[in-house]
């Protein structure tokens, strides 16, 4: 019997679970982990091995004796690819990455106000077809806005609306407002919507700067104040979707209203745009772009002193949310370039003064290490950690901040277009145990 549409056996289900928690684990760990009897957990990596569910590498640890190199087994994600659909106001891109974090290609996605929704969604099909002759098993969308609970953007005003700078390119209304039914009647992968600077948080502490933290703090700079919560290498955006808003903190108790309902939020501060021209004119008494100052902020002091602002800045808003959550790690955007150092500096003095000091001992600031592939990547954590869940516990139900999106799109429909070769097709793909 062909056993690569039948549902996992309780034993196989056991070794699965068992490697959500471990990563990886020899059979005799995964023997001692699920107390199940020898020969059923032989049958179970057996299968497993069999389905392509698992993989199995030559242990690299210390080796305890002759003979025989011993293996160690993990869930099988080197294979599965997700493409990750970036719709921010900085950079539109699609980027293909495999469930274990390797970025396979990455292709710009002009996606400027005036596009249609057929034109963008023709470009993303463009962009995976150059990447990989294999249609990706997932896709994610990640915004540039805050995303609420249901899957949708919120709609608020961009800093232009506020007197602000413009955005370096206006997104299309139909992405702003809601884009998750234009996209899923198109592609017929699995669909996941996120904010980008949750997934930039949730790529760093996989697989960056925040390594092995149990609290991770991610800070966006550029392209719109912003900040990711990782707990325990999960995405916490709350349970409106709006976690890590920081644009959003109130700063001024009799502020200007702000487009999202609040008031005085950073976003409708002077100080609430590190790219203002205004400012930047006042600052430099030259026109100068936010990358110009990036660039000189090697050399010249002014450049320096200017992004350390920026930290000091940022402090404001962040320091009793710090003392609060009491994170051990803060990555600062690797997309600053040498200019994070600098934010860092203003950050760590400014915070010194204002976290309480058991929680300022316990937390590293450090730069982040993906730079402009940090939202890639953390979208194939999102992607990965959906498609293991789904594995270990096919049952289990959607929690806060996951799109209902998911749910519909777990079974291919008929007539939709494969993303890939851009065809419509007539027939279901054959039915899996998983996604
Ligand atoms: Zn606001």
């Amino acid at each position: 019997m062909n056993r690569g549409t039948a549902a996992l056996r309780p034993g196989e289900q056991s070794v699965l679970l068992a490697l959500q928690s471990l990563g990886t684990a020899s059979r005799r760990q995964l023997s001692l982990v699920t107390g199940l009897p020898r020969t059923t957990l032989t049958a179970a990596v057996s299968g497993l091995l069999e389905r392509g569910l698992l993989a199995e590498d030559e242990d690299t640890g210390p080796r305890t004796g002759a003979g025989r190199p011993a293996t160690v087994l993990h869930i099988a994600l080197a294979n599965r690819t997700v493409a990750v659909v970036e719709f921010g106001h900085h950079a539109q891109a699609t980027t293909l990455v495999s469930y274990d974090g390797r970025v396979l290609g990455r292709a710009d996605l002009p996606a400027r106000a005036e596009r249609s929704m057929s034109a963008v969604t023709t470009g993303i099909t463009e962009n995976i077809r150059r990447m990989t002759a294999t249609p990706p098993d997932s896709m994610v969308v990640a915004l540039g806005m805050p995303v609420l609970s249901d899957g949708r953007g919120l709609r608020h005003a961009r800093p232009h609306e506020l007197g602000g700078p413009s955005p370096a390119v206006p997104l299309p209304a139909w992405i702003r407002a809601d884009p998750v039914p234009a996209l899923e009647a198109v592609f017929m992968t699995p669909l996941q919507v996120a904010n980008d600077a949750n997934l930039a948080a949730l790529g760093e502490a996989e697989h960056g700067a925040a390594r092995g933290a149990r609290a991770a703090v991610f800070l966006r700079v550029l392209g719109g104040y912003g900040a990711g919560i990782v707990i325990n290498g999960r995405l916490f955006s709350g349970a409106g979707g709006v976690a890590g808003e920081l644009a959003h903190v109130s700063v001024r108790e009799d502020g200007a209203l702000c487009a999202c309902g609040g008031r005085g939020c950073l976003a409708t501060t002077a100080r609430g745009h590190l790219d203002h021209p205004g400012d930047l004119m006042a600052f430099f008494d030259e026109a100068v772009g936010m990358h110009d100052v990036l660039g000189r902020a090697g050399h010249d002091p002014r450049a320096q002193r200017y992004l350390t602002d920026i930290g000091r800045t940022l402090a404001e808003p962040l320091a009793s949310f710090l003392t609060l959550l009491n994170p051990d790690t803060l990555v600062v955007d690797a997309d600053l370039g040498p200019g994070a150092a600098f934010v860092i500096s203003g950050l760590h003095a400014a915070l010194r003064r204002r976290v309480t000091p058991p929680a300022f001992q316990a937390l590293r600031i450090v730069r982040g290490e993906l730079a402009r592939h940090a939202i890639a990547v953390g979208g194939s954590v999102l992607a990965r950690q959906r498609y293991v869940d789904a594995l270990v516990s096919p049952q289990r139900r959607l929690g806060p901040g996951e799109s209902g999106a998911d749910r519909r799109h777990d079974q291919p429909r008929v007539g939709v277009t494969d993303v890939r070769t851009g065809q419509v097709q007539r027939r279901k793909r054959p039915v899996r145990s998983v996604d």
